[in-house]
């Protein structure tokens, strides 16, 4: 009988998982043996670390958009719909276009998305650069910017914790470079007591934002944006004037999970740390941002729960048994300016530590911007 493999969500994780599993099922694929379905609501893939330089102007659109079709291996059969519903217990998943998908086992990869309507007046006052239109426009923001207030908001959760640190960075020395920094303050807010809640990368940003004269307001929540006076204000009761507002909009997990009865009353799905189970149905498992976990939501977090979920979803494809255990282990690069980055690596139970910004640093996070298609399609 064909034992069947349903993937919810064609992005990072989602893509990973399904390569992964066709490359190595090919021939049970082939036979009949085994099916891999990805369901996706967009067809195409945005490589969202990208963005960051889009508000730069240092990378185009188009460089970081790719037909999902064109980066799935054989085997994988796309479905462009959306997944509308779950049933655990029945084992098949419901979608927008009236297909119903039974499985032997699912994998929810649907990410996670901003929630722009949780603060009043931020989508009107505020800028980002968590979505390509708002990178955009921050770009032609960035552009008409010639000195004032800068101020950076951030919600929790929100996904790579870091990139609101390499925005300050950034902005920094471009603003250095334009002529500009002289007439510019920068105040980078945060909503618990320092400036990044992993607490090693805040003690090294404090103390970098002191070096570059970037004032840091702790336990600063947002509360609302007021877009005529430009001002934000806390829950804490501080108020900040801006001339150009960045954000960090808080995110939310899709609402198939939470509807399905999946997550723990929020929208992340109730994810054992370890087997990456969904709640107590052990056909059902998350890669990616959708899970509940302690860990960064990052694409690095996502390729590594892929590599052994995958490992294992052959395994019991095969009637062997799910033996790789996820550790918490994550990657992150940190841009600290424009020519100069540093990394973090840590899992469940090592923090991380830093290492000086170098140039290498920067140059191989420029070239894995370049070379990460090769990670979905499960080549490196
Ligand atoms: C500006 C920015 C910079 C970043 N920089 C880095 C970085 O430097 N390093 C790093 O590791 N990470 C970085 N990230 C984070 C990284 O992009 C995400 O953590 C990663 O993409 C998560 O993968 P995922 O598979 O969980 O979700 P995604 O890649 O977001 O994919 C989820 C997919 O599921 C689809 N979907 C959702 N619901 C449904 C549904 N019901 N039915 C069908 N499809 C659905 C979505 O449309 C989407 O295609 C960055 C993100 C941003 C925005």
């Amino acid at each position: 009988m064909t034992k069947r493999l349903v993937v919810i969500g064609a992005g990072t994780g989602g893509l990973m998982v399904s390569n992964h599993v066709a490359r190595q099922l090919s021939k049970e694929i082939e036979h009949g043996e085994a099916s891999v379905t990805l369901v996706g609501d967009r067809d195409e893939y945005l490589y969202q670390p990208g963005l960051l330089y889009v508000a730069f102007g240092l990378m185009r659109p188009r460089e970081l958009i790719r037909k999902v079709q064109g980066l799935l291996v054989p085997g994988v059969h796309f479905i462009h719909e959306r997944a509308e519903r779950i049933d655990p217990e029945g084992r098949y998943v419901l979608t927008s276009g009236g297909r119903r998908l039974d499985y032997d086992y699912l994998v929810v990869a649907t990410g996670s998305d901003l929630d722009l309507d949780e603060i009043p007046g931020l989508k009107e006052g505020a800028h980002w650069f968590y979505t390509l239109d708002g990178a955009l426009r921050l770009q032609d923001a960035l552009q008409d910017f010639r000195g004032g207030h800068l101020v950076m908001a951030m919600g929790l959760p929100h996904k790579c914790p870091v990139a609101p640190l390499e925005f300050a960075f950034m902005f920094d020395e471009w603003a250095r470079e334009r002529g500009i920094r002289d007439k510019t303050d920068i105040i980078y807010t945060f909503p618990i007591n320092r400036a990044h809640s992993i607490e090693n990368v805040g003690i090294w940003a404090a103390e970098e934002f002191q070096k570059r004269e970037i004032t840091l307001e702790t336990f600063f929540n947002m509360e609302s944006v007021d877009p005529v006076k430009q001002e934000i204000a806390s829950l804490e009761g501080s108020i900040l004037n801006y001339d150009l507002l960045v954000v960090i909009p808080p995110h939310k997990g899709d609402r198939v999970g939470m509807e399905s009865g999946l997550t723990d009353g929020g929208t992340w799905l109730s994810t054992d740390r370890h087997t990456l189970q969904v709640g107590q149905y052990d056909n059902i498992f998350v890669v990616g941002d959708a899970a509940n976990l302690p860990v960064s939501k990052a694409g690095s977090v996502a390729h590594f729960e892929a590599d052994g979920l995958a490992e294992n979803l052959v395994n019991l494809q095969t009637g062997g048994r799910a033996v790789h255990r996820y550790d918490g282990r994550a990657f992150c690069f940190i841009e600290a300016g424009l020519d100069k980055a540093t990394y973090v690596t840590f899992d469940y139970i090592n923090p991380p530590t830093l290492t000086p910004p170098t140039q290498g640093v920067h140059w191989f996070k420029q070239a894995y911007n370049r070379i990460h298609w090769m990670n979905l399609k499960a080549i490196i």
